[in-house]
């Protein structure tokens, strides 16, 4: 096996066991901006992928094609992002993913999961 194929290999390998951690962890190994512009950078690159999954889905509406691999493509970059902001934040992934969910359940057993504000 080629020496670039059994890099490959590895990088599948790795793949397979991610979880928050390690794909925070991951994700960093492909950050490159600049110190003077954490936060600000990840948080624009987050707001443009979003729209970026906005117009995938606009063209549902105007070409009536429904690309789910674009779509999913472009969820991925926003978790990049999303990985990205939360190092700059010093935020851990999954502690983010479990606080969410608490939120969520907790509204969803008190029965205000719909609705508006975020302190409900
Ligand atoms: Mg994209």
């Amino acid at each position: 096996m080629k020496l670039e194929e059994e890099a490959k290999a590895y990088m599948e390998q790795k793949y397979e066991s991610l979880n928050f951690k390690s794909y925070q962890d991951m994700a960093a190994e492909t950050a490159v901006y600049k110190h003077e512009h954490q936060v600000i950078y990840p948080a624009l690159g987050l707001a443009a992928e979003a729209g970026e999954v906005a117009n995938k889905v606009k063209k549902i509406l105007r070409d009536g094609k429904f690309d789910r691999n674009a779509i999913a493509d472009e969820v991925g970059d926003c978790l990049w992002y999303i990985a990205a902001l939360c190092r700059d934040l010093n935020v851990d992934m999954k502690e983010l993913a479990k606080n969410n969910l608490r939120k969520l359940h907790d509204r969803k057993s008190r029965g205000v999961i719909q609705g508006s504000g975020d302190n409900r």
